[in-house]
């Protein structure tokens, strides 16, 4: 994968620290603020967390990345990509993609709520098979 190239593609500068999230996130799938900012401290030693923080908030801005918000848990970030829902383990709290069919769920919702839905996030938890 270019970096350097789809952050061009969102509008945003190609900056060593932004390229540097992308290859992070893209080895590691889901990550928090504050797991981000502990691998990029081992490539900018001097890195603040504001500083990221800045980062992460205008590649989100930019739809570049996608904030999880997971319960219980601090939001975690992704690179974005088509709609998926998320299983999270509650031992080890590793969290992984899954394509779910939510069109059953929105339709029912809607028919009982008559709300416009636009968007879903569906987080489910419970035990992953390594800790089972
Ligand atoms: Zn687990
Ligand atoms: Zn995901």
């Amino acid at each position: 994968m270019d970096y350097a190239l789809t952050l061009k593609k969102h509008n945003l500068k190609a900056t060593p620290q932004r390229l540097k999230i992308v290859d992070i996130l893209y080895k590691n799938g889901h990550l928090n603020i504050d797991q981000l900012y502990e691998l990029l401290l081992k490539k900018f030693p001097s890195l603040s967390l504001a500083t990221i923080y800045k980062n992460i908030n205008t590649m989100c801005k930019k739809l570049f990345l996608q904030e999880v918000k997971i319960p219980h848990q601090k939001n975690v970030y992704e690179l974005s990509k088509n709609e998926h829902s998320h299983l999270v383990c509650s031992k080890c709290s590793s969290i992984i993609d899954i394509d779910l069919d939510t069109s059953k769920i929105l339709a029912q919702a809607k028919s009982i709520s008559n709300y416009k839905l636009y968007e879903s996030s569906i987080v489910l938890s419970g035990i992953c098979p390594k800790c089972t």
